[in-house]
C-alpha cells in the first residue's frame, strides 16, 4: 500500500520519533504549526476516524493516554494543548492514515478557519 505514514512507521521514510510502543508511533510533524506539533498514529493502517469500529475502542483510548504523556513530557500539560484528527476532504485530511495532531506551546486560535 502506498501510504506515507505506513512507510514512516516501517522506517522506510525517516522521521523524528517522539514516542513508540507496540500499537502507536508518534513523530514530529514535518511542517509544524506550533512549537509542539506531534503526530500520533496507530501502527495499524486505518484510513480515518470514519473507519473506527468497536475493535478499535481500546486503541483510541490508548492514543489519548499517549497524547497526555507526550504533552506532560513536552511541558504543555499546564498551559494547554489541542488533540485533533481531520477527516476527509472538508475536514482537511491530507494523509489517509488515521493520525492525531498534538499541538501546543502557543495560544491556539478558535474557531478554525
Ligand atoms: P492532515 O492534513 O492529514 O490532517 O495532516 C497530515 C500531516 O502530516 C500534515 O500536518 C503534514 O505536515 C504531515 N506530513 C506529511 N508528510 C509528512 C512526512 O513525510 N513526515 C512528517 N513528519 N510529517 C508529514
Ligand atoms: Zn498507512
Amino acid at each position: 500500500m502506498d501510504c506515507i505514514f505506513c512507510k514512516i512507521i516501517n522506517g522506510d521514510i525517516p522521521s523524528t520519533k517522539v514516542y513508540e510502543d507496540a500499537r502507536v508511533y508518534a513523530f514530529e510533524d514535518i511542517n509544524p504549526e506550533a512549537p509542539v506539533h506531534v503526530l500520533i498514529v496507530p501502527r495499524e493502517h486505518i484510513d480515518s476516524a470514519l473507519s473506527i469500529d468497536a475493535s478499535h475502542h481500546d486503541l483510541i483510548g490508548h492514543i489519548h493516554s499517549v497524547a497526555k504523556q507526550i504533552a506532560v513530557e513536552a511541558g504543555i500539560d499546564k498551559s494547554g494543548y489541542r488533540l485533533l484528527t481531520n477527516i476527509g476532504r472538508d475536514g482537511g485530511q491530507s494523509v489517509q492514515h488515521l493520525h492525531y495532531h498534538l499541538l501546543g506551546g502557543r495560544q491556539l486560535k478558535w474557531p478554525p478557519g
